[in-house]
């Protein structure tokens, strides 16, 4: 059995943020990742993405974007490279290929079984992700075994899927990205439509982020928000690094149908809900609070230096279909874009909440030493973004070395 004082699971931008900060505070401290640095940015994305958000933001403690296009979007290869020259910056002790399969309370610490020996930690930080499981709605067990299903993350290119018609369920920002795709390389594409975060890709000259980054939105806390579960199940940006829209209307104007949110399945026919014109209605009205809190945010400035408004028309549509046959639709694939949920099958202290997630408070959950990092609005809207997590991984690693402060105390 190895012992060490802090054990993080997971090498994504949580873990290696928060090595970096235990890192600084000369912690004595292991990354353990299943696969290699960075590994669902290599295996858990699709061929042409490019990341949402401007390569300036995706600061990390102490790492920042060095190249020469601040304002570009990185490839997933490219962000590897980035995340694996930070973790070479700071020698950051990553073990790779070592998955962990069973944390448990054992004495004062947590005892960590990987299926490359157990370690004896005093503090583990759970930085899995948020990917660890699909989403599908309860319609994807009636759907005919005959047509093939794919889940984004192991959607690749439209080479992968076979001839014919594709439906994706899911527009938020996997979901309108792979749909653009398909339709462009030729195929009849039908995305049925859920809740959605309309966004224009520039307002008033800039990246809309930029804006979001400027006027506080991002960093805005769980504290400020009035419904803290809804706004951590907030549909992501439907944005694209790409250089082209994906919101509802270019996809239309594509050759994309729109469809309403799909409520069943029998076999080969598909049901969906009437709620398309409402949905998109709600996604105008939420984007339109959002251009106006941009504008408070530059009426208090000053407004000087920024370009005039400039908001998309609004968007409607007539009301999706309420039936499709795919047999007849030419539908041979259906993607799920539907979201993903964070899972710890291997995690055997009771910090799970009754629909299964860790429940913690900025990240510091009640069993003593058990921490985690990188969830949605775990603290700030951004927490789950690249540029987001550092603020939550400076919180956590001056956690644990409080405890180590304490412990060092009490036993002087
Ligand atoms: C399609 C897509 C596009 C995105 N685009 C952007 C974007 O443009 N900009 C942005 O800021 N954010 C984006 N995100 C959000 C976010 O940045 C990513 O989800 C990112 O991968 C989260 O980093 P993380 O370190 O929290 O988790 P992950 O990257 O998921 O890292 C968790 C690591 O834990 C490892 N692991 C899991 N279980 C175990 C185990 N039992 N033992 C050992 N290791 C384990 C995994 O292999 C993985 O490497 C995107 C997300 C998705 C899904």
């Amino acid at each position: 059995m190895h012992a060490v004082e802090t054990l993080v699971v997971g090498a994504g931008q949580a873990g290696l943020a928060v090595s970096r900060c235990l890192t600084a505070q000369g912690a004595d401290h292991v990354v353990v990742e299943r696969g290699r640095i960075a590994e669902r940015w290599r295996s858990a994305r699709w061929e042409s993405l490019r990341l949402l958000t401007p390569n300036w933001m995706s600061r990390l403690p102490a790492w920042s974007y060095p190249g020469p296009d601040p304002d570009g979007y990185m490839t997933a290869p490219e962000l590897v490279s980035y995340l694996e020259d930070y973790a070479g910056s700071f020698t950051a002790p990553v073990h790779e290929n070592t998955t962990v399969e069973l944390v448990e309370a054992s004495g004062s610490g947590l005892r960590v079984v990987t299926d490359q020996g157990t370690w004896l930690a005093r503090n583990v930080v759970v930085a899995t992700g948020t990917e660890n499981r699909a989403y599908l709605p309860p319609a994807a067990s009636g759907i005919d075994p005959a047509i093939q299903q794919l889940t984004a993350g192991r959607y690749r290119g439209p080479e992968q899927v076979p001839g014919g018609g594709v439906l994706v369920v899911g527009a938020s920002a996997s979901g309108a990205q792979i749909a653009d795709e398909l339709r462009r390389a030729g195929r009849p594409v039908v995305i049925s439509v859920g809740r959605h975060a309309r966004l224009p890709r520039r307002y008033r000259g800039r990246d809309i982020l930029w804006w979001m980054d400027r006027a506080g939105v991002l960093g805005q806390t769980i504290e400020q928000v009035h419904d803290a579960r809804s706004a951590r199940r907030a549909p992501s940006l439907q944005l694209s690094g790409r250089g082209r829209p994906v919101s509802l209307d270019a996809l239309a104007a594509g050759g994309v149908r729109l469809a309403g949110r799909l409520v069943a399945a029998d076999g080969q026919r598909l049901s969906f809900a009437d709620d398309l014109p409402a949905t998109i209605g709600g996604a105008q009205a939420r984007m339109e609070r959002l251009l106006s809190t941009i504008d408070g945010y530059l009426a208090r400035r000053g407004g000087e230096g920024a370009d005039p408004a400039d908001p998309p028309a609004p968007f409607t549509t007539p009301a999706g279909p309420a039936k499709l046959d795919l047999r007849r639709a030419g539908i041979s694939t259906v993607i799920w874009a539907t979201g993903y949920q964070p899972a710890y099958p291997w995690l055997r202290v009771p910090v799970l909440d009754r629909h299964g997630q860790i429940a913690h408070h900025r990240g510091v959950t009640s069993v003593p030493g058990l921490y985690v990092l990188g969830l949605k609005f775990q603290y700030r809207r951004n927490s789950s973004f690249v540029d987001g997590v550092a603020s939550d991984a400076r919180f956590v690693a001056a956690h644990v070395m409080m405890r180590r402060m304490t412990a060092r105390a009490l036993s002087a």
